[in-house]
């Protein structure tokens, strides 16, 4: 394989990319990281446990070839809930007509099929609305009896077999990890991953619950696709490590035109609290099967890069497409085109959330106003934990982020985090001691020449999360040996 020519990405709002049968070899994962790709998504409504382990040991070693840490997201799926099964595998509901919803285990027919899931049938009231593969169906609830629905269909169209069901109105009373997703996540996090992808989160508990089950062995990324979570939005972000705006199934939960509203809200909610934030689905759908996007997908984009979200996601486009490689690309050229425009440094430096008021908000402020006072290449944050990059991250500065660490899961974490070059480097002990290690790397990664400026920012004493409390400027070293000895932890390169 090629020796790896990415050391460094010039864009700052990261691209995740969802693996799936189009994307399945080491060498397609290498050239999809090669294109840009930031962090991996591992699919868990699609693939056995067996699947998503060879994909996650391929990811690994792509990033030991290249030697720059990637995340992975293991995204389970919740509570989808979905339809029996069909006796000709598909009816055909026309508008108007009856069709009942219970729980019978037997094959469906024009008349009814199975919903098995008591619950739905027991939370639903006469009116309530149920959406069927992914909205294009809509049924009206007309009458409840025991363990049955009776519906009137609104919208008719063609139901096939296990086809998903969505109950907007209503906040379901079920758990948000099923048997399944409590195995998934064992796994998942058994494996060594970064994040754990929640999906249909109604409730802050749900968020509580996988965190418990995560053990903190990985991050908890909610995602936001139910009218109940945006009702909780505050506290569903504080409960979380990331976010999603998960748009597939949020735009079958709420009207279209209550979407790009609802995107914008959860990216500045987010971002407020300085948690990673993801623009999730369709992205570039038409990428699926073309080499090109429409101009409507590129504007997409380009939106949520002006919204200040984190990252932008790939589903469909690298999982199952005819051009994940191509998709990943234009992701990475319509991203940087947009960094590169001074309106949109405008429009990043007007969006930026008011500080913190903590020590490390105020520190996490300074380092941006110095930065940008002096000129500084650079801003480095050293922490165990990742919480001073995220902090630094938050304010958006214009320098460059380098977000160094001795723990291998915080730098693969910060791969998701808007403008940081994460890298994992051996333990330093002092102030002084990260001061030259920050330096010498910013010199090593092309981010500073020698007699440049960065700004540092620790927390002391080291090793205790959640102190931001020390910033220092430093001159990159005049002296060759900083640059050749970067990985020793040696102070020779003191400033
Ligand atoms: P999914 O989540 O692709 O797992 O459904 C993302 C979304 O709903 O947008
Ligand atoms: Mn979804």
């Amino acid at each position: 394989m090629p020796v790896p020519e990415v050391r460094r990405r010039r864009r700052r709002t990261k691209v995740v990319a969802t693996l799936g049968p189009a994307s399945s070899t080491p060498e397609m994962i290498y050239e999809l990281f090669s294109a840009g790709v930031d962090v991996f998504r591992l699919n868990f409504s699609h693939g056995s446990h067996e699947d998503h382990a060879q994909r996650l040991a391929m990811v690994r070693e792509v990033e030991s070839q290249t030697g720059r840490p990637i995340g992975v997201l293991a995204d389970v799926q919740g509570p989808k809930l979905r339809v029996g099964r069909f006796r000709s595998g598909h009816v055909e509901l026309r508008a108007g007509q009856d069709f009942r919803l219970d729980l019978m285990d037997t094959p469906g027919d024009a008349r009814r099929v199975q919903l098995p899931h008591p619950e739905i049938i027991e939370a639903a009231g006469l009116g309530t609305h149920l959406l069927l593969d992914d909205g294009k169906i809509r049924l009206e609830v007309v009458r409840r009896a025991q363990d049955l629905l009776e519906t009137r269909v609104i919208t008719g169209g063609r139901l096939s077999d296990r086809k998903g069901v969505n109950v907007p109105g209503a906040l379901l009373p079920i758990p948000a990890l099923t048997v399944k997703d409590r195995a998934d996540v064992a796994f998942a996090v058994d494996q060594g991953i970064e994040y754990v992808g929640l999906s249909f989160v109604q409730r802050p508990e749900d968020v509580a619950e996988a965190r418990e089950l995560a053990g903190g062995k990985a991050w908890i990324l909610s995602k936001i696709e139910k009218p109940q979570a945006l009702a909780a939005l505050d506290a569903i972000v504080a409960l979380s490590d990331a976010i999603m705006v998960a748009r597939g199934d949020l735009g079958v939960e709420l009207p279209p035109e209550d979407v790009p509203l609802a995107q914008k809200r959860i990216i500045r909610t987010a971002r407020a609290a300085g948690k990673p934030v993801i623009v999730a689905t369709q992205m570039l759908e038409s990428m699926i099967h073309a080499p090109a996007p429409t101009r409507a997908e590129a504007s997409d984009v380009a939106t949520a890069v002006f919204d200040g979200a984190d990252a932008v996601m790939l589903s469909a486009e690298t999982a199952a497409g005819d051009y994940p490689v191509e998709a990943v690309r234009m992701m990475d050229r319509i991203v940087g085109r947009v960094e590169r425009d001074e309106g949109w440094r405008e429009v990043n430096a007007a969006s930026r959330p008011e500080p913190e008021h903590t020590t490390s908000g105020a520190i996490a402020s300074a380092s941006r106003q110095v930065a940008d006072t002096i000129g500084a290449q650079a801003i480095a944050a050293f922490s165990h934990s990742g919480f001073t990059a995220l902090r630094v991250a938050r304010e958006r500065p214009d320098a460059p982020v380098i977000g160094f660490t001795p723990m291998k899961t915080t730098a693969r974490r910060l791969a998701l985090v808007w403008g940081v070059h994460a890298l994992e480097v051996p333990e330093t002990h002092t102030m002084t001691e990260t001061v030259a290690k920050a330096t010498s790397l910013a010199r090593r990664e092309g981010f500073a020449n020698r007699g440049d400026e960065i700004v540092v920012v620790a927390g002391v004493p080291f090793g205790r999360s959640g102190t931001t409390n020390a910033l220092r400027v430093a001159t990159v070293s005049r002296s060759a040996a900083a640059a050749h000895a970067p990985d020793t932890g040696a102070a020779g390169s003191e400033v």
